[in-house]
């Protein structure tokens, strides 16, 4: 008989920085908050990329990207946020290992 104890498993908590969540259906989700943070900053760049690249998703003026993120960077083995101090408050609220993780690392695109 083996005794051998079995793998350690992943953490589901710690964030393999796959990038896969940012590729998913709704990417970039946005709402009016973050707009309003980013005509603040003065950022037109993300305005204009929300603005021509995004489509509405529902009636309380939120948007989203239906494939992959423009602000998705590759950095050697791992992606990264290319705005990530201001990105949308639904990206920085995400928790990796949550469901829409496992469903983004599974190849489930998210509702
Ligand atoms: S804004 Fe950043 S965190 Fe949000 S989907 Fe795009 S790359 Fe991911
Ligand atoms: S899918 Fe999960 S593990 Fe991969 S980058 Fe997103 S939060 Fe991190």
């Amino acid at each position: 008989m083996n005794h051998t104890a079995p793998p350690v498993e992943e953490d589901p908590i710690q964030c393999q920085r796959c990038g896969l969540c940012c590729q998913v259906h709704l990417a970039l989700l946005t709402r009016p908050d973050d707009l309003e943070r980013w005509r603040n900053q003065q950022r037109d760049d993300i305005l204009r990329t929300v603005e021509t690249e995004t489509q509405v998703t529902n009636g309380m003026g939120d948007s989203a990207l239906t494939g992959p993120c423009p602000y998705l960077e590759r950095q050697g083995a791992v992606w990264h946020c290319s705005i990530y101090d201001t990105r949308p408050l639904v990206c920085a609220k995400f928790q990796p290992g949550d469901s829409l993780c496992s469903q983004a690392r599974r190849g489930i695109d998210t509702p």
